[in-house]
């Protein structure tokens, strides 16, 4: 892990140092994401919602699950069977191993090493999400995220759509030393560019620091701020509290981010991992019942409608007699 990586990151761009009248942003919140069972049962960690990052806190982001890194023993690995989601993206990232999904609408592929798949939900859709049949019959290793990205009102029923972010087009950028592996998933990092085409601006990044290494990166104003170290540990924002796997960040304001990677890792040569969020908040009333995202409560009642009467799509009856075997 990970699964992008480049063999020579003093050839990638680099993205600039802020200005030197730059506000460093101060930490708010630091979490330690509690463990649960999503799906049909596998182990995720999930540092907002939480009780120390709500929706207020992590607008326009709803929810972030960390999937592993967990070694699977054959027969193990379990997904998220058909259900619906409207009026939000969710956006799959898996850094190892692979994530076979499938939806309502005839589409479908495999999610895997370093890959992401951006799916809109918008009006409604059905999809399932589940390790493919090799990954179950042999076990192995698996690591990933998902994270739902809320829609303004405006957008909520904005026909379904998916965008699937292979491994190479991952926009490759590095920190002005050449000491952290800046990965742009979205949005833009100082100027360079991601591939995914986001709804309202977001901005994420996957960051490989190598130990001892200090980023300071710039960060949009209008931006919030989160971060979730996925491995190692470090320090952030601009008085270095601590931070370790498992731990997620919320960031005050100011236009600059600083990272660090600890010096003395617990493995040798053990990196820092760390996701980096940000986005222009919503700030909208938020409604919400499982996998449904909506404005008010009565948009909630006829999600539940909708679904029910079929009107966000169908189970594909192939996918069935497939499941069956
Ligand atoms: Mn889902």
């Amino acid at each position: 892990m990970p699964a992008v990586s480049h063999p020579n990151w003093l050839s990638l761009p680099r993205v600039p140092e802020p200005d030197t009248d730059a506000v460093e942003r101060p930490v708010t919140t630091i979490t330690t994401a509690p463990s649960l069972l999503e799906g049909a049962g596998f182990p995720v960690r999930r540092p907002f919602p939480s009780r120390d990052i709500g929706f207020r806190q992590s607008d326009p982001f709803l929810l972030l699950d960390h999937m592993g890194a967990v070694e699977y023993a054959p027969g193990e690995p379990k997904g998220a069977p058909w259900h619906p989601h409207r009026g939000f993206e969710t956006v799959t990232y898996i850094i190892d191993g692979a994530m076979r999904h499938r939806d309502s609408q005839g589409g479908g592929g495999l999610i895997s090493n370093g890959s992401t798949q951006w799916m809109t939900a918008g009006s409604g859709i059905l999809h399932d999400e589940l390790p493919p049949e090799e990954l179950v019959k042999s076990g192995g290793l698996f690591h990933g995220f998902q994270l739902w990205v809320n829609l303004p009102s405006r957008l909520k029923w904005t026909p379904p759509r998916y965008q699937s972010l292979e491994a190479s087009q991952v926009t490759l950028a590095t920190s002005s030393n050449a000491d952290t592996l800046l990965r742009v998933i979205a949005g833009d990092l100082g100027g360079i560019k991601g591939p995914g085409i986001t709804w309202i601006p977001v901005t994420v990044v996957h960051a490989s620091l190598e130990p001892g290494a200090q980023v300071r990166l710039p960060w949009p104003s209008q931006f919030n701020a989160l971060a979730y170290v996925l491995s190692g540990s470090g320090t952030i924002g601009k008085d270095q509290v601590l931070i370790h796997e498992g731990q997620g960040a919320q960031l005050g304001s100011g236009t600059a981010l600083s990272i660090g990677s600890s010096r003395h890792p617990m493995g040798p040569g053990e990196r820092l991992e760390i996701l980096l969020l940000g986005g222009e908040p919503i700030k909208e009333p938020i409604a919400t019942y499982g996998p449904f995202v909506m404005n008010t409560h009565d948009e909630i009642v006829q999600a539940f409608e909708d679904y029910q009467a079929g009107r966000m799509g169908t189970i594909p009856a192939h996918t069935l007699e497939a499941q069956d075997e």
